[in-house]
């Protein structure tokens, strides 16, 4: 039995991001144990942010995409979801930022008329 724990606890490590929650959790339980290995200087960024449609906090991935120069923000939570252009240096907080803004104009739009 507790072989099979070991398991479950080895298949959570290694499952891709889909599950971010149960990886916080894991990552939050080890933290405590060991530090964080030092080597994260890769390009993948994991940063997540606040819904504006559904207000889940941290339910907001980004993704940039150089190769076409396209950085796509996307709820796990509602499914909304926003793509725009960007450029070598943009950064997940500039798509989402480019999101909010987006929203306020489509607001703002709203209130003119
Ligand atoms: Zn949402």
């Amino acid at each position: 039995m507790k072989m099979q724990l070991k398991l479950l606890l080895f298949v959570c490590r290694i499952t891709p991001k889909k599950t971010e929650q149960n990886k916080q959790l894991i990552m939050g339980k080890r933290k405590s144990r060991a530090k964080p290995p030092p080597n994260k200087k890769m390009n993948k960024v994991d940063t997540v942010f606040c819904c504006p449609f559904c207000n889940h906090s941290s339910s907001v991935e980004c993704s940039i995409d150089l190769k076409d120069l396209i950085g796509v923000a996307s709820c796990i939570v509602c499914l909304e979801s926003f793509s725009t252009t960007i450029h070598a240096l943009t950064e997940p907080i500039d798509i989402y930022s480019d999101w909010i803004d987006e929203c306020e104009r489509v607001n703002n739009r709203k209130g003119d008329t």
